[in-house]
């Protein structure tokens, strides 16, 4: 086949993957719309958008053209007493888009590093505000935030994949999300208790990607949103999954009227062109870092920061959610996914079924063979990749109704299967 697959494969350390048992990862040579071929020429179509991020597909030529235009222009600069017009026009941009004042966005190059900004950013404003104490994170059960030191110290420690790492990382404390009135009560007395030591909490709004595609209502997160101004706690909102359209709306905050005091966007945000992450700050969180005292600054500042090409790729992507009916889009995946994932509840060793927006989430019970059901789904032509309990689909905005329905049909034929075999 292609001769750079063994050899490659002698020298790749893969992610999340236990490289003596795991299936050989599939060469992939070409992407299209919504599908990946492979280089033994099959083609798969895409239920997963590469981790949540190609919301318009593959090689969309808007996206291709601006790429092409910036490449032959500023591919790259250092972003320290220099600026450009791609960062500068998308910072504007996003502000406009965000919820309320969340206006200064601080650009970094992956998910897990806008979180580390945003945390920076909050024990910080304490700090400049003479509240040093102020330092602790709150996060939520099944809660995902990447992967890096600070950031699995806010994942689920029993079901994240960083327990491991349990006691080399900061103590933080966890809560349950607030859903019915007791949890409501059990969280407001967290704050209450520790207000004084806590400098935000921090949560995934309306949909817990990572974590196993847990959702909660706009009142939840409300809730959350306003025991955080009682007790003078910033709000982070990790909207890294969840921004762009995927759960419906623009951003999720946007549906439950919440303006968080910082929010993490990346994921989606090229449109699953180039790497690009942002850190966005209301008018009130930058407000403290303003002061004669240079100690007083955000000291962060990653080499790639602000990248001229993922910076124009961003805009790119936000001029396809103008153009094109993105959100209308993923309604109508939404109801698609709805009613062709609902016969899956009678099959056995179903648990639960959850959709909203363009994410639809079944969680198993029983034995869970990971591998087996990941060397299937490529086998009937499509690109599905269970991780801990979930069978989901994430699939591009752009995906038609027939595709959709070859992605839901196997997931049904899988999890029936996989029925056949349980005791
Ligand atoms: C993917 C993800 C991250 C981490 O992003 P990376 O780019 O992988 O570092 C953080 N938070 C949420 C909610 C995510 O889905």
């Amino acid at each position: 086949m292609s001769d750079w697959l063994t050899p490659g494969l002698a020298h790749l350390w893969l992610p999340y993957t236990q490289m003596q048992t795991a299936p050989a990862p599939l060469p992939v040579v070409a992407s299209h719309g919504v599908r990946l071929r492979l280089a033994d020429g099959r083609e798969l179509i895409d239920g997963i958008s590469s981790w949540w991020t190609a919301c318009h597909g593959y090689n969309h030529p808007h996206i291709r053209t601006a790429v092409e235009a910036q490449l032959a222009q500023l591919p790259h600069v250092m972003f320290a007493g220099l600026v450009h017009e791609p960062a500068a026009r998308l910072a504007t941009r996003l502000a406009a888009l965000l919820p309320g004042d969340l206006e200064r966005v601080f650009f970094t190059e992956s998910g897990s590093v806008s979180v580390e900004v945003a945390l920076k950013m909050a024990l910080q404003y304490w700090r400049n505000r003479g509240q040093a104490e102020k330092k602790r994170i709150v996060y939520f059960r099944h809660g995902y935030h990447g992967d890096t030191f600070a950031t699995m110290a806010l994942c689920d420690p029993e079901e994240g994949m960083h327990t491991l790492f349990a006691g080399s990382m900061p103590d933080q404390i966890m809560a349950e999300l607030p859903d019915t009135p007791e949890l409501a009560a059990a969280f407001d007395r967290i704050l209450a208790t520790h207000a004084e030591r806590i400098a935000a909490v921090i949560v995934e709004p309306l949909v817990q990607g990572a974590g196993g595609m847990h959702m909660h209502d706009p009142a939840t997160l409300r809730h959350i949103a306003e025991a955080c101004r009682r007790h003078e706690v910033l709000l982070i909102a990790d909207e890294i999954m969840t921004g762009f359209g995927r759960t419906g709306h623009l951003f999720a905050c946007e549906e439950a009227k919440v303006v968080p005091d910082i929010v993490c966007l990346s994921k989606a945000l090229t449109g699953g062109t180039l790497p690009l992450a942002a850190t966005v700050a209301r008018h009130h969180v930058f407000d403290a870092f303003l002061s004669a005292d240079p100690a007083a600054a955000l000291m962060h500042g990653p080499t790639y920061m602000a990248n001229p090409l993922a910076c124009a790729t961003a805009h790119a992507s936000l001029d396809l959610f103008e153009r094109e009916p993105r959100l209308h889009q993923v309604a109508a995946i939404e109801a698609q996914l709805r009613a062709e994932l609902e016969p899956c509840r009678a099959i056995p060793g179903v648990a639960a079924l959850r959709v909203k927006g363009a994410i639809g989430a079944v969680e198993l019970s029983g034995a869970i063979d990971l591998d087996a059901l990941r060397r299937r789904f490529p086998e009937l032509g499509v690109w599905i990749r269970p991780f801990g309990r979930i069978v989901y689909l994430m699939p591009p905005f752009v995906i038609g109704s027939d595709d959709l329905a070859r992605l839901t049909a196997a997931v049904r034929q899988v999890l029936a299967e996989r029925a056949t075999t349980l005791k």
